[in-house]
């Protein structure tokens, strides 16, 4: 049985974090530093939308109006390299 991500888990999936604001005349939206997230919460933090939400705010206009997506990062490494490699014709 799963209780959702921790920090540690968004980190080791290299999952993104993207903040944005719903305020509408703020409209700010960030990536989270997830590095910054784990030192102020810890490793074993749950990272679930709702465990989060409640502990961010915009940097912007301090609204505690914000959402969260999550964006895995699928780009496998050493992708673009091989990609540069053919292109050379190497
Ligand atoms: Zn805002």
């Amino acid at each position: 049985m799963t209780k959702g991500w921790t920090i540690q888990d968004l980190i080791d999936k290299r999952i993104k974090l993207h903040a944005f604001c719903h305020n509408s005349r703020c409209h700010h939206n960030q990536l989270l530093d997830m590095q910054k997230l784990k030192d102020k919460l810890g490793a074993d933090a749950p990272a679930m939308a709702d465990d989060l939400i409640p502990k961010l705010r915009c940097a912007k206009c301090g609204g505690k109006h914000v959402g969260l997506t999550y964006s895995p990062d699928t780009r496998p490494t050493g992708d673009l390299r091989s990609a540069y490699e053919r292109a050379k014709g190497g």
